[in-house]
């Protein structure tokens, strides 16, 4: 079975203000990476679909929704936060990206695909049910979540490596336990928000400025192998975020791309061992175009393995 690679070239017409980091390149960077590479027929390729409407279940309003639709301009582009906007193309864009996470969720339920990764922007975690922020505008993570929810699912765990810390997806699932989330960040750094709770299903792993590959693979290890032990999770969620990584201009991390590579396989061996294999993950940060392509490449190596 392959693993899917889910994206849309509409998602490249999603574009912010000038010189923006959050930008169309950092997609064409990941597929010229991704076709270059021989996959050997491990990898197949998905054109992403947008979102049905009854998909954003609890986990965004149909006000909140609305809300966003109506503020896409008909020209130039809409400020939503300090740095987040909107283009004419963004809503679509967005729910393209919120439609590829389902749809790897689907595939993988279904069991037509062993695992899936969505190429896709604009990107998801900081998302809040009902507050875009922070260059996301639709939670695509989490409502993958809420889809493997509601075919069936009685427990999902969400694994988030990106610098930033995954305030949006901690906000929604914060009063549902089925949904255990584990996110690991530079601290103290952006969003600052959520970032000090205390529930059982959120696993919190902050990380001071400079802390490199040796110091992060110990504090994944300690944090997320016990947690994925107890939550015993009937799929694995992956908010894939490359901008710890050394060369990142916005992070100050230091991972390397084989720490991409060691942590996408321990997540692999986690789903191999709690539920056959079932992985779905989404694209969410990292800057560096070319760091960013190298890492996820080395995370679809993992994927693939
Ligand atoms: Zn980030």
């Amino acid at each position: 079975m392959p693993v899917l690679f889910i994206s849309h070239t509409d998602c490249e017409k999603h574009v912010m203000l000038d010189h923006h980091p959050e930008s169309p390149a950092r997609l064409r960077a990941i597929e010229a990476a991704v076709q270059a590479r021989d996959w050997d027929g491990s990898l197949a390729l998905m054109e992403a679909c947008e979102i049905d409407d009854r998909c954003f279940g609890q986990v965004h309003p149909a006000d909140y929704v609305a809300s966003l639709s109506a503020l896409e301009p008909g020209e130039g582009i809409v400020r939503v936060d300090a740095d987040t906007s909107l283009n004419r193309h963004s809503l679509r864009a967005a729910r393209l990206a919120a439609g590829a996470a389902i749809q790897g969720v689907d595939a993988v339920m279904d069991g037509s695909a062993r695992r899936a990764f969505c190429a896709v922007r604009p990107p998801g975690h900081h998302a809040e049910s009902a507050i875009p922020m922070g260059f996301c505008l639709f939670n695509n993570i989490a409502l993958a979540a809420e889809r493997a929810l509601a075919r069936g699912a009685e427990r999902v765990a969400i694994f988030d490596f990106d610098v930033h810390h995954g305030n949006g997806t901690v906000e929604i699932f914060l009063e549902r336990p089925e949904v255990m989330v584990c996110s690991s960040f530079q601290y103290p750094f952006y969003p600052g928000r959520f970032d000090e709770v205390h529930e059982d299903h959120i696993v919190l792993t902050p990380l001071a400025a400079g802390t490199a590959g040796a110091a992060f693979r110990a504090a994944i290890e300690r944090d997320w192998l016990p947690a994925i032990e107890r939550h015993s999770p009937d799929l694995i969620l992956v908010s894939a975020g490359f901008d710890a990584h050394r060369e990142d201009p916005l992070g100050g991390l230091l991972l390397e791309d084989d720490d991409y590579r060691w942590v996408s396989q321990l997540l692999v061996d986690a789903a191999e061992q709690q539920c056959n294999g079932r992985l779905v993950s989404a694209l969410e940060g990292g800057y560096h175009l070319e760091a960013l392509a190298r890492s996820t490449v080395a995370h679809l190596d993992a994927l693939v393995a």
